[in-house]
């Protein structure tokens, strides 16, 4: 028996993850949260957060996450700031491993969340949280009478387009086709919406600025020839991908990567439950998130009763 064995193992530490480890600690479970080294998840790289109940002047994004922190940790819950290299969901109790050391677990909930793709363009990453977003619901509040690009060509783009003409006085998409793969509905929204424009054939090179996002270099690829849109905002919407990879081969997924959850909380292996956006391709929200983080860990209380005697004989 590795030295470490708690009742419910935590994978991933942004809203779902440690409003579950705020349950769980709550019921008396001392759950073990494995963080990352980077903990709190997406809304670290937020600046401020205004859609989350309770905080009616908006909070910074990762002051929330501390806050989600202290409060799971109040209450008895265990952060390890390490990543998960490899875990063994064959058998229970589960078996976990980081890079220095194994656990083992009675019951697991997967909260690994998704992460927003991003171009790799020059400056992109500089000024991300000044002008540069993937996150419109987040951010887009923050450009009203501006000028917003939006990247991409799919459904997620589309939403962002759309939402973001609520704010922007003009809204450009940059696509690097002359056809989006949305859904015909999204698409023929955003074409007839005349606060939108389309550049087509185009792919976003670099992000121009000193302090804040000011203008993009773009380049036309059919004919190569370069050139520079003025910009208060870039909003990276060519999708996600579900940090799944550690259970490959173990959980199902479905055709996204995304794990498969036929109730949004239970996977294919039983005492094995699932939070936030590692299984939510729709919604992708703090709240939501933390909503599924909750009923995982009321669903690991009720697992954990059923299964007491067993858990006792196999640690005895
Ligand atoms: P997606 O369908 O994979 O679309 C990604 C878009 O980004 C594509 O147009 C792609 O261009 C473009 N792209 C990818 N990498 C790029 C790069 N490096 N540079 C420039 N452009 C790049 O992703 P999504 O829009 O996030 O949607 C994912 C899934 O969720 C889809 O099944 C979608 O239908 C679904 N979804 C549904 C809704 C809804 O129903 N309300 C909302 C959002 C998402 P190409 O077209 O050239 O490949």
């Amino acid at each position: 028996m590795p030295r470490t064995h708690s009742s419910v193992a935590i994978v991933g530490s942004g809203p779902a993850g440690l409003t579950a480890a705020v349950y769980a600690a709550r019921a008396n479970l001392a759950p073990v949260v494995f963080a990352g080294h980077l903990y709190g998840g997406q809304l670290m790289l937020t600046t401020e957060v205004e859609n989350y109940p309770g905080f009616p002047n908006g909070i910074m994004g990762p002051e929330l996450m501390e806050n989600f922190r202290l409060q799971a940790e109040r209450f008895g819950a265990v952060l390890h700031f390490a990543d998960v290299t490899k875990v063994d969901l064959h058998h229970t109790p589960f078996h976990l491993w980081t890079e220095d050391d194994e656990y083992s677990a009675d019951t697991v909930i997967v909260a690994t969340g998704a992460s927003a793709r991003w171009l790799d363009i020059p400056h992109e990453a500089r000024l991300r949280g000044r002008g540069v977003s993937t996150c419109a619901t987040c951010d887009g509040a923050f450009f009203r009478d501006k000028h917003i690009v939006v990247v991409g060509g799919g459904d997620s783009a589309m939403e962002e387009a759309l939402f973001l003409t609520r704010f922007g006085k003009q809204v450009t998409i940059v696509h690097r086709r002359s056809s989006f793969r949305a859904s015909k509905i999204m698409a023929d929204r955003v074409l007839a919406h005349p606060n939108i424009e389309v550049i087509w054939n185009t792919e976003v090179t670099e992000v121009l600025g000193a302090e804040k996002t000011e203008a993009l270099g773009l380049r036309n690829v059919e004919t190569g020839a370069a050139g520079v849109i003025d910009a208060d905002a870039l909003f990276v919407a060519i999708g996600h991908d579900p940090n799944t990879a550690l259970f490959r081969g173990q959980l199902d997924l479905d055709a996204m990567g995304y794990i498969a959850s036929p109730d949004g909380v239970s996977t294919n292996i039983p005492g094995v439950f699932v939070a936030g956006d590692v299984f939510d391709v729709r919604y992708k929200q703090a709240v939501t998130a933390a909503g599924s983080g909750c009923k995982a860990a009321l669903e690991v209380e009720k697992y954990l009763e059923a299964h007491e005697a067993e858990h006792a004989a196999a640690l005895a």
